[in-house]
């Protein structure tokens, strides 16, 4: 196996931390994103107070560099509104409480409920902006510390597409097939719905490494967003149309032979019957479907096809849809199909969103899943994981629901929730609803570090930690597994998530299976039960990723050095070893356009604002560049519409409505408009959005649903919003 080399990356500056008396500098990796980029906190060492952050140039990833999120992630640490004891809802009002009380109440209110209805009265609804300790222990407490089968996590939300695509196509769900420094080698970079200068601002030095070697780079986005203003061709699609525009370049490959034939009858399965499908899709017809002119099609299909090497990189723009999992399968496709993959230089990737997006999907917070990227309903798996455990295998519960079906639940089946970093009142699709359902649960319980939009709803809140209060291990957006050195301290009377899961299990009677005390303790308990998965982590420790500065999973044993680059021997993860080249017709969005609600909105993220912006909304210096979402609207549109600029907009689908100001912009297509979504309440565009699942990995279809538009009147704008912004 070829090693990843160092020197691939941006790290090699020599560099001098600048320390000070009475400080230290602690090494660890910022939290907003999968990049999870290397960085330095200055700590007072008699307070522990977090003081700044400085560069670290010894992580490859990033070599020092940081994002205004990352410059300003620190500033949560000493922030006012941080939550730092239980709070109980009594009388209707949060009230300062105990750790015992808020326990005592939680426990007799599981016990009561699950007596009632059964172990499965009870949901937990977790997170993936954690480390993989943490999200471990989720999936352990739920299925053996409360024995429900109810837990799933809001990564449903953003990766489980790009999961679900990849497990069908190569049947391995590690987010990119090599090392970033793998994407500067690309003779052709294909970006597909995302903002990457944007959303993953630190990848954009690998964009200009290949642009420096003299790669092409072609983008497909409805928006002339700031990565496609840089490009060669950017195929400015109708949202919703991916899997047309892949077919009409897959037409171009194949009819003028820019495929490696070779590749194909080696090394995957299915061909004929993708040939015989994408024969309809000639350059005219998916520019007809996808509103790109065909000239840009067939020239974005020879640029990819004649190059040496390629690299496809996408986001949630091609994979929050209801035909998400297999618009990144269609994406493979084109790899496949030309054999760009197994090499430096050529392969896919997904840009991880959350922070720890890409691990918290593989050790077992998933509905159906357990640690190691093992099926629940498996029972070599669930024998392994028993085992592990030390449980009879009976008591590990089947396969529960996805999240937003469990929101969809409350109230039926699921009478108590216990939420864990995450904010569904923002993230969700059709937040409207979403807060109804909150509202027929018998007890809701939130574990955060602020008080959320969702939090402010539940009938105990507790206290956790910030992440640079936590040690354990995460995995970046490459599948390297890396080490988030923590600040031992917990501030006021806060605790972190896995201490927290532990002391509910002990008090109901089961905290033999979580007697940890330490997350190296819990990553150690991890690496066996992930021993023989897919995700092997049991060759990975917490000294080795020191050493190595992270360990690429799988990782079967502590002599291995890990797997930066997946199919190197162009065997894929299937019996044959043969990828699988799927066919896919479009079909389009799940809700379309009509003479009620005729423009397409989509929405995404800016650069000042992480998820549901629960942490990012509260740090003054990125609230100041971004107070505020607004609407990205063509000039055209505007004028049919009569709205200026800066004038406030309702924007309303069949769920609800909005006001926004209005940004009118020559960088979107008249028929769509976009929205970012890192606001709650009254700002909430999930307002807007459509809860259609995709069938296959139950991701929603944030990406499109159709709306109307109208100048704001006066007088009818919510409290605090006003006209001219
Ligand atoms: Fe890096 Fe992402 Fe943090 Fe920005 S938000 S510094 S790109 S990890």
């Amino acid at each position: 196996m070829q090693q990843h080399s160092q020197n691939d990356d941006f790290s090699q500056r020599p560099y001098e931390p600048i320390t000070r008396e009475g400080e230290s500098l602690v090494a660890t990796h910022c939290a907003f994103c999968g990049m999870q980029c290397g960085m330095n906190i200055r700590v007072d060492n008699d307070t522990m107070a977090v003081l700044g952050v400085e560069p670290r140039y010894d992580f490859p990833m990033n070599g020092g560099r940081l994002c205004p999120k990352g410059v300003s992630a620190y500033r949560q640490a000493e922030h006012t509104e941080r939550l730092l004891k239980p709070l109980i809802r009594k009388n209707g009002v949060l009230t300062e409480s105990s750790w015992d009380e808020a326990y005592d109440l939680i426990v007799s209110k599981i016990k009561e409920l699950q007596s009632k209805h059964g172990k499965d009265t009870i949901g937990l609804y977790s997170g993936s902006s954690m480390t993989n300790e943490k999200c471990y222990i989720m999936g352990k407490f739920a299925r053996i510390g409360l024995g429900t089968k109810h837990i799933d996590y809001n990564g449903r939300y953003c990766m489980s597409a790009a999961a679900t695509g990849f497990n069908q196509t190569v049947g391995i769900d590690r987010g990119s097939t090599g090392p970033w420094s793998d994407i500067k080698f690309a003779d052709v970079l294909l970006i597909a719905g995302s903002n990457t200068a944007e959303c993953h601002p630190l990848s954009m030095p690998y964009v200009w490494g290949a642009r420096d070697r003299g790669a092409k780079l072609i983008v497909a986005d409805p928006r002339q967003t700031k990565t496609a203003l840089v490009a060669d061709i950017h195929l400015d699609l109708r949202p919703g149309t991916d899997i047309a525009l892949t077919n009409g370049i897959l037409h171009v490959l194949i009819n003028e032979g820019l495929i490696d034939r070779a590749f194909i009858d080696e090394h995957t399965a299915g061909f004929e019957a993708l040939e015989e499908m994408t024969r309809k899709y000639d350059p005219a017809t998916a520019s007809g479907i996808t509103g790109v002119a065909s000239e840009k099609i067939v020239e974005a299909a020879r640029l990819f096809g004649r190059a040496k090497n390629g690299f496809v990189l996408f986001a949630r723009g091609i994979e929050q849809h209801s035909t998400g999992s297999d618009t990144v399968s269609n994406y493979v496709n084109l790899c496949l199909t030309t054999g760009k993959v197994g090499r430096k230089g050529a392969g896919f990737a997904t840009f991880t969103g959350q922070g720890n997006g890409q691990g918290g999907r593989e050790h077992g917070q998933k509905a159906d899943q357990l640690p190691g990227y093992r099926k629940i309903y498996d029972p070599a798996a669930r024998a392994h994981i028993a085992s592990v455990w030390g449980v009879d295998e009976s008591e590990i519960p089947g396969p529960g629901i996805s999240a937003y079906e469990i929101l969809q639940s409350l109230g039926e089946e699921i009478k108590m929730m216990i939420l864990v970093c995450s904010n569904p009142m923002v993230s969700a699709p059709s937040v409207g609803d979403v807060g109804e359902y909150l509202k027929k649960l018998d007890f809701f319980v939130c574990i955060d570090m602020f008080l959320s939009e969702s939090a402010e709803l539940a009938d105990v809140v507790l206290p956790s930690t910030v992440w640079v209060e936590d040690n354990g291990t995460t995995t970046n957006v490459e599948g390297r597994v890396i080490h988030i050195k923590g600040i031992d301290r917990t501030p006021g009377e806060s605790k972190r998530d896995w201490k927290i899961v532990c002391e509910i299990a002990e008090r109901l009677g089961r905290g033999q299976y979580f007697q940890f005390d330490s997350p190296e303790e819990i990553f150690n308990e991890l690496r066996t039960a992930s021993k023989g998965g897919i995700a092997d982590y049991s060759g990975i420790t917490y000294d080795k990723i020191d050493r190595m500065n992270g360990v690429f999973w799988p990782c079967p044993s502590e002599e291995h050095e890990g797997t930066p680059r997946l199919f190197e021997d162009l065997k894929f993860n299937f019996p044959d070893g043969r990828a699988r080249l799927l066919t896919f017709e479009h079909t389009g969005p799940n809700e379309k356009v009509d003479a009620e609600y005729p423009i397409i909105l989509t929405t995404g993220r800016v650069v000042f604002h992480y998820l549901s912006g629960n942490q990012t909304r509260r740090i003054e210096a990125l609230r100041k560049l971004c107070p505020d979402p607004y609407l990205e609207l063509h000039p055209n549109l505007a004028a049919r519409h009569g709205i200026g600029n800066g004038e406030m907009v309702k924007v309303s689908s069949r769920r609800g409505s909005i006001f926004v100001p209005a940004k009118v912009t020559k960088a979107i297509r008249e028929d769509s408009l976009f929205v970012p979504y890192h606001w709650g309440k009254q700002l909430a565009i999930n307002h807007l959005t459509n809860p259609a699942l995709d069938p296959k990995s139950k991701i929603p279809e944030f990406k499109v649903c159709a709306v109307k538009i109208e100048k704001a009147k006066k007088g009818e704008l919510p409290n605090g919003q006003s006209a001219v912004h």
